[in-house]
């Protein structure tokens, strides 16, 4: 059945998709209307700009500012959507008979939207708990965005109690994912006549060797590292995605690139890899490649860097809270990352859980059904009656904890 909410959620929801908000772009636009929506009921929201103030978190708190509450975040930016075939505006909202089109649809406008059209009753809610709104910039680009956001949390008097992140789990609630790290490697050699290879520095051969390195070590991963049941597949992987270097079969090549990543259980130092890795390139490759050409180079970029969200015994209140709101008692573990693990680094329990599935998430005609818009605003409903009742700090986590698995 229909929420009550529904209509005005949808309403929300239009506008937010019209805001074309691909991380390559300014999130500015929507963050105003944002702000301009909390403020016609009264509630003050605080920007959180970039360095080159065209992108912004955006942060407010309903209800009781000197205490910490509930945070319900998202994160504001969209895929591309060009090259994809789809069939309706992707930056325009349709409107079929059981579910809403367009790019943000599930990840994660649709919780935006859940989120501010809970505003009124979250208000009458949050009389002793607050609710916290978070929105965030260049999540799909690597949670680049909400790292500004959450270093001021983490210097602030007060910091959420807890977080709930609305990328699309079909509302399950997620209490767990793999973190990512991801690095360019530049090769540098020297170039010559393909008939004399030994008075040039074959960048193609070190980066192919290279990656040869990160096939052995994700095979000792596998074979010999920590193991988690909860996770597809169980172990950290390593992964090599591109590779390229050389013009011409004659050249020499004196450039080559490999990019490669690790997606790391909670609990596995992902550095432990790293430093192994650079340690093979520095003490290994490069001295060899030097012994021919002084100014070879290897060559590291950062490209992606968050942490796993770890499943904590102590945030099991949390867990319970969420389930109880979902409907749904079983918790599970997602593949695709969040900003969730740079939540908790700060110490603030974070769950994921919203509406809409991954699967039809970064995709053409990407969608969110109106029934799970309206299981997001019954969620939503529980947690509000939820804090409305008794605080949800300290006695509240006795209360919270009961097993949920
Ligand atoms: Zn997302």
């Amino acid at each position: 059945m229909d929420h009550p909410l529904l209509a005005r959620t949808l309403d929300i929801l239009e506008r937010l998709i019209a805001f074309d908000t691909r991380s390559s772009e300014s999130n500015l636009p929507l963050i105003e209307y944002v702000r301009g929506a909390l403020h016609g009921y009264g509630i003050e929201s605080t920007p959180i700009h970039d360095a080159s103030g065209t992108k912004a978190n955006l942060y407010a708190t309903i209800g009781p500012k000197d205490r910490p509450g509930l945070c319900l975040s998202g994160h504001t930016d969209v895929v591309p959507a060009a090259g994809q075939p789809w069939t309706v505006p992707a930056f325009h909202m349709t409107r079929a008979s059981d579910r809403v089109l367009g790019r943000g649809a599930a990840d994660m406008k649709g919780y935006l939207a859940v989120m501010l059209a809970m505003v009124p009753r979250f208000i009458d809610a949050s009389r002793q708990t607050p609710v916290h709104l978070a929105f965030s910039y260049d999540e799909e680009v690597g949670c680049l965005g909400v790292r500004g956001l959450l270093s001021q949390l983490a210097a602030a008097p007060v910091k959420p109690l807890a977080c709930i992140i609305g990328e699309p789990t079909s509302m399950q609630v997620a209490v767990a994912h793999k973190g990512k790290q991801a690095y360019r490697c530049c090769v540098r050699g020297l170039a010559g006549h393909s008939s004399l290879t030994h008075l040039g520095v074959n960048a193609a051969d070190f980066a192919a060797e290279f990656a040869t390195y990160l096939r052995r070590t994700a095979r000792h991963l596998r074979e010999n590292g920590m193991r988690d049941a909860a996770f597809e597949p169980p172990y950290t992987t390593v992964h090599t995605g591109r590779i390229n270097g050389g013009i011409a079969l004659n050249v020499i090549p004196d450039h080559a690139e490999v990019e490669f990543e690790i997606r790391n259980l909670p609990g596995d130092d992902p550095a432990v890899v790293i430093d192994a890795a650079r340690s093979y390139t520095e003490h290994t490759l490069v001295p060899e490649m030097r012994a021919v050409h002084a100014d070879s180079a290897i060559e590291w970029q950062p490209l992606i860097d968050y942490p796993a969200l770890a499943d904590q015994p102590a945030d099991a209140w949390l867990a319970h809270l969420a389930c109880t709101a979902a409907g749904n008692p079983r918790t599970r573990t997602v593949s695709f990352g969040s900003e969730g693990g740079l939540f908790q680094a700060i110490g603030v329990p974070t769950v994921v859980c919203g509406p809409g599935s991954i699967e039809h998430a970064h995709k053409a005609d990407e969608y969110v059904t109106l029934a799970q818009l309206s299981q997001c605003l019954a969620f939503m409903d529980t947690l509000a009656e939820r804090i409305a009742q008794r605080p949800l700090h300290a006695t509240s986590r006795a209360t919270d904890r009961s097993s949920c698995n």
